[in-house]
């Protein structure tokens, strides 16, 4: 005899946590578990293999969790006969077969999702109750009341208030450990010339891929073979049970340096001392409160200099919530600004990591094979390189969503538009983060293998980052000219003599005009 089905509770990709909101009261007579493999969801952007795989493999294990808890799964795999491919088509499919009295769902964490779930129930005739997501430590209606009344926002202020709220690393005065909140000046340490080696670094723990991942990476290499990215290094946490041993091993090997060398880079090094587990978090398999306490134990414990746990917790307790609330704040209208009116297309060596300059063939190799670059990676090299060449920022943003293992909207937007394009004209950043060639030399040994030269603005061997930089000035002086943090920037471009602005507004047409290759030496030319 059919069963009926009171609640169909909606379970999307990224909300892979069995204690989440839309499955309070979850009864395993009555109601059903829904999830669908789609490749609407692999092809909005052009996805890439690692990300792909990170999230069916995820999926698929959580199926089988749930599975062992008695629950019922209606679950639609992505070479399933009849799978429509998108997700409101295949939720259409389910309520037509299985008649629901009502649909569940803890909130989207991607606008165009939750308006494309609305939009199905409506059409199906259901109500859809949405719940509050419960992962993060804040609420969207805790960030939208921190925002009311006040002219600007910053991550500081905000950071300092959750830290209190949720007694994080603070003494029994109820004040921040070590008398201040923020450790921010330890943490751009870089590496001498012996590299990361001579600080102890020790690679972190990878996760062999089971049956049920092996198989995931054989259908994402035939089904998406044209889609960019490789899947032979594929070690990332699919379930909670992986997502704790990352983050235990990255606790105990890693966490004491993280703070000192945070930003730091190193060529054929694409781990360095950072966790690895913003995919688990973002897929909610593990809860940020656990990441947050094991760092303050360990630091508790004397395991780790504050500096580190408190590095470490300002990133989770204080910038991803931060960027969560601004997403929910501001969309939708946030996809669309673009405050500097940026036009340019997007490289085409991006999708290949094929080009002369070091740190990009660095951090877009290692993009492309792991699903992975960390936070300086891809705000001070392909996020600074798309913001001076003038890149449309959806266009930048497009490809931050397609390569990243962890890559979801919420997080991913103000990163990149905000952030890293300053699209938003200073929602996310007081100032854009414009630099030239010679930090990225301070922060790495990216130069050293390179034919440019960091220093050099003009010539055959300038860095294609200084030529653009110094354009980039000149380009939106007047604008830049308003924001008081800009000032010492822009009061240098008087410093450049007529005939070097001329050279540099030259030589950066020439890049831009085409597709941010820099053009080849004289010399090389003549080969
Ligand atoms: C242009 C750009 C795009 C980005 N896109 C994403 C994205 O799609 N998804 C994503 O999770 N992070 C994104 N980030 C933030 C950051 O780069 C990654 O969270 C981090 O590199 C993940 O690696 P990890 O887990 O080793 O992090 P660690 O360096 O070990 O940091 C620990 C944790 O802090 C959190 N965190 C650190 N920085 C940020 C930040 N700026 N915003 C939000 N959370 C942060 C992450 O959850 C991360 O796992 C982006 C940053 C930039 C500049
Ligand atoms: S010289 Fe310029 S292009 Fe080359 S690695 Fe350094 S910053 Fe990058």
């Amino acid at each position: 005899m059919k069963r009926t089905v009171r609640n169909l509770v909606i379970v999307l990709g990224d909300q892979l946590d069995a204690e989440s909101a839309a499955l309070d009261g979850f009864d395993q007579q009555r109601d059903l578990l829904w999830m669908a493999e789609v490749a609407a969801e692999s092809e909005h952007v052009w996805v890439s293999k690692p990300r792909i795989a990170v999230f069916l493999a995820a999926m698929r294990h959580f199926r089988a969790a749930q599975k062992k808890l008695q629950r019922r799964v209606h679950y639609t795999e992505l070479d399933a006969p009849g799978n429509t491919q998108t997700l409101a088509g295949e939720l259409a499919r389910a309520c037509a077969e299985l008649q629901p009295e009502r649909l569940i769902m803890t909130e989207a964490g991607e606008w165009r999702v939750q308006e494309a779930m609305a939009a199905a129930a409506r059409a199906a005739g259901r109500p859809l109750v949405v719940r509050e997501d419960r992962h993060f430590f804040q609420t969207r209606a805790d960030f939208a009341a921190h925002a009311k009344g006040r002219k600007g926002l910053r991550m500081e202020f905000f950071y300092r208030e959750v830290r209190r709220k949720h007694r994080v690393l603070l003494d029994e005065k109820g004040e921040p450990e070590g008398g201040q909140w923020n450790f921010d000046h330890d943490n751009r340490g870089s590496f001498s010339k012996a590299g990361p080696k001579a600080e102890a670094l020790r690679p972190p723990a990878l996760i062999a891929p089971d049956a049920t991942t092996r198989a995931v990476l054989t259908l994402v290499a035939n089904r998406f073979a044209s889609h960019p990215g490789e899947l032979t290094e594929f070690a990332w946490p699919v379930t909670p049970e992986d997502a704790r041993g990352a983050l235990r091993d990255f606790i105990e090997h890693r966490l004491p340096n993280f703070g000192r060398f945070e930003d730091a880079m190193w060529t054929e090094e694409p781990w360095l001392f950072h966790s690895r587990i913003s995919s688990a978090m973002n897929l909610k398999l593990l809860n940020p409160r656990e990441v947050v306490a094991a760092a303050e134990q360990a630091y508790r414990e004397g395991r780790v200099p504050l500096a580190s746990a408190e590095g470490f917790i300002r990133q989770i307790l204080g910038w991803r919530e931060y960027v969560r609330g601004i997403y929910w704040l501001h969309m939708p209208r946030y996809g669309e600004l673009n405050a500097l009116g940026a036009t340019g297309a997007l490289p085409a060596f991006y999708w290949t990591g094929k080009c002369e300059m070091k740190c990009l063939s660095q951090s877009i190799g290692q993009t492309l094979v792991h699903g992975y670059a960390h936070h300086i990676q891809r705000l001070m090299v392909t996020g600074l390189y798309a913001l001076l060449l003038g890149v449309e920022p959806q266009k930048v943003h497009e490809w931050y969503l397609a390569v990243y293992v962890d890559a979801v909207e919420w997080v991913e937007l103000p990163n990149t538009l905000g952030m890293s394009q300053y699209g938003d004209g200073g929602i996310m950043a007081s100032k854009p983060y414009a630099a030239t060639g010679k930090y990225i030399e301070r922060m790495s040994n990216y130069c050293k293998g390179c034919r440019f030269d960091p220093a050099k603005s003009v010539g055959d061997d300038a860095c294609p980052f200084t030529t653009l930089y110094w354009d980039f000035l000149l380009r939106h002086e007047t604008l830049l000219a308003k924001n008081q943090r800009m000032a010492l920037q822009i009061k240098n471009i008087a410093r450049l003599e007529p005939a070097v602005r001329v050279a540099i507004r030259a030589r950066a047409a020439a890049i831009q005009a085409s597709g941010g290759v820099p053009p080849a030496a004289v010399g090389l030319l003549a080969l």
